[in-house]
Formats: structure tokens, sequence, C-alpha cells
């Protein structure tokens, strides 16, 4: 590469903030991507990219050769009031961009223009997938099956991150973000007077007692070493203090790195809610799905991101696993590649807001690290 990537986003550093202000005021939330999708649409067509669109997605080429690498940003946004007070604050009630995923797709934008500016060095195919939903909506499935990783050798994907300070690029080998799964269950009983349990069924203890022994499989048959949640985040039954109801439901979620422990709780859970309802007299219904799975980083993958950091002097660090869950995990299950972080904490500005916060945002001075990152990452492939 005879350019410096680095240097080349820092002059386009003012035009990525401006992006990301820009698609942060007018937040979209999942497959409704409609105004979002059309300004990269826009910018790629000018730039030479050939695009195919995927309902509200685009996969963008550009170059020609054997190998293709791909970059993947999301672009949806929560559907959460903002609390910031800030000149680009969401125009739109109830929706903002409060994980960071106006970033993801500024810094992407950012890196085709510059890939773009320099194709007549390309050794390769530089694919840009930028994808609806990832927030619940498995958006990376949709594209996939749109063919997004048709011809792919290697793919690559940031996430901004509040828990890595800013400018940093997390990479780590292995694990990243855990699996996802929700469940939806009811404990059936009989309903009677209060004063009358003895001619009823009451589903009440028995769901509480279901619910507490749910909190023994991570404790009791996940091994030690190996991780897991179990979370049962919404319980309702009953309606009057004097009357034994029918049913009790519940619902939550569980999450997991390994996906024999993904299949452990989901037997479990079964297995507790078989056993104790049986014990009582009453019955049961579950529901399980398994919502996405592991975000896996490839090791050799994450060594290749680590040697193009250090060649181009970028700072780069290890990054904690979390137990939230990312569906980048999709394209990793079937194309080599590594979920890199981008650390945007910034104590002294005041970004310091969790993800899906309604005061999260990023500090937008090193989103151009990113871009040159990405840039690099390409180009280096493509050797
Ligand atoms: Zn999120
Ligand atoms: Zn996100």
């Amino acid at each position: 590469m005879n350019f410096d990537p680095v240097s080349e986003a820092e002059r386009i550093k003012d035009e990525i903030i401006a992006w990301r202000r820009d698609f942060h005021m007018w937040p979209e939330l999942g497959y409704e991507e409609e105004r979002t999708s059309k300004i990269v649409e826009e910018h790629l067509r000018e730039w030479g990219y050939s695009i195919r669109r995927v309902g509200t997605g685009i996969i963008a080429d550009i170059g020609k050769g054997t190998k293709t690498i791909a970059l993947r940003a999301d672009m949806d946004a929560l559907p959460i009031q903002e609390e910031n007070d800030v000149p680009y604050k969401s125009k739109i009630p109830g929706k903002m961009h409060a994980c960071g995923h106006d970033a993801h797709t500024a810094m992407l934008l950012g890196a085709g223009k510059i890939i773009a500016s320099h194709k007549d060095k390309l050794n390769g195919r530089v694919r840009l997938i930028f994808q609806p939903a990832e927030e619940g909506g498995n958006g990376a499935v949709r594209m996939i099956e749109g063919g997004a990783l048709e011809g792919v050798d290697a793919i690559f994907g940031f996430h901004v991150w509040m828990d890595l300070p800013s400018g940093i690029i997390g990479i780590r080998d292995g694990p990243f973000l855990a699996g996802a799964g929700v469940f939806e269950g009811r404990v059936l009983g009989k309903g009677g007077h209060g004063a009358s349990p003895h001619e009823a069924i009451d589903p009440i203890p028995i769901a509480a007692e279901a619910i507490l022994a749910f909190q023994t499989i991570v404790s009791r048959n996940v091994n030690p070493l190996e991780t897991g949640v179990v979370s049962v985040t919404s319980v309702h039954g009953g309606t009057a203090f004097n009357v034994i109801p029918e049913e009790v439901g519940f619902r939550g979620t569980f999450r997991f790195f390994k996906p024999e422990i993904g299949e452990l709780i989901q037997k479990r859970m079964e297995g507790i809610l078989e056993g104790v309802t049986k014990a009582h007299g009453g019955k049961y219904e579950l529901n399980i799905e398994e919502l996405t799975p592991p975000t896996i980083n490839n090791p050799e993958m994450a060594s290749f991101a680590r040697k193009v950091a250090q060649k181009y002097g970028l700072e780069y660090g290890e990054v904690r696993p979390t137990m939230g869950a990312e569906d980048f995990a999709y394209y990793l299950q079937k194309v080599p590649g590594a979920f890199l972080a981008l650390g945007i904490r910034n104590e002294e500005k005041g970004i310091i807001y969790p993800h899906h916060h309604p005061k999260f945002d990023v500090d937008e001075d090193v989103l151009y690290l990113g871009t040159a990152m990405e840039v690099a990452l390409a180009f280096e492939f493509l050797r």
C-alpha cells in the first residue's frame, strides 16, 4: 500500500462526523432503514461501487480478483427516547441511535470513500455490507440469505465500545459476545377461592419454586469454569387478592458462550419445570428460542488484525468478553473473521453511559481510527 490509511482517514474526519450526526438525527428502527440506506447507496454509487439491495440492506463491491474481504456495518437504531442535550440530538421521538450503529455506518462509509479512491491498487475485491436490524432482528441472516457472503474469504466488523478508552482498538481471540436465547412459559394449575387452596392447584408457589430452581442451573449444573446466564425478567399471574389464578406466565433470556452450555440450560429448564409441576399436580408449557449464536473470533484473523493495527501505529489492546449478543456471529459461523471494538469512552467529555442508555454517546473524534483500520484491513488482506 503506497498511502497511509490513518492520515487519509484523518483528512475526512469531519465528513465522517457529519455523516454520523446526520444518521443520529434521523434514526430508523430495524428493517425501516430507508433514509439511511438511500444515503449510503447514493454515495457508494457515486464512488463506483456495484450495488445489490437486500431490502434496506446493501451489498457493495469494488475491485476485481480472486480474493474478497468483506467489511460490515449495521444501520439500525433503538426504540429509546434520547436524553442527550446535543445539537445532533435525535429528531424522531422515541427513536435513538443508542448503540452506536450510526457511527458504524459513518465509519464504513468513510472507508468506502478511501478504498474507492485507491481502487486501482486493489489486488482483489472489497465488499461493504451495510445491514439492517442488528438489534434483535437478525438482519445478518437476511444479508447472508441475500448472498452477502458469496465468494467472501474473510470478514471484519466494528462495534464502538464503551468498555474501552477512546481510540483503542479492542481485538479478542475466540468468544467475544455471548449467544442469546429467549424463553416464555406458563405454569398451569387450577383456579379457585383464595380461602380454599385445598380445592385448587395454586400455580403461584409452583412457578416460584421453578423460577428459584432455574437459578441452580448456572450455579449447580454448568461447569464452574464455564459461564452462562439465566434471567427470568417477567412474571405475571393473578388479578384479585382472594382468587387463586389458573396460571402464571413468565419470560426471560439466557446467555452462553459455548453451544453445549446453551443446550444444557435449555434441557435443565425443561427438566425443572417438568419435575416441579408434576410434584404439585400442575402442568406447564415452555417455548425456548435461540436468537443468536455466540460471536467467536477466528484467532488467525484476530492476530492478522493485531499485525495490521501495529503496522499502521493504531493503538490496540485486549477487550473483555460480554454476555451481550451480536448477530455478526452468523457471518463468523460461515467465514473466518473477527469482530473488533473501537473504544469511545471519554470521561472528560462525559461520554460514559452504557450502550442502550438514553444518554449514550460516542467520542466522535476517534471514529476516523475505525475507518483507518477498515481501510488497512482491506488493503493488507488483499496484498
Ligand atoms: Zn445494541
Ligand atoms: Zn450494537
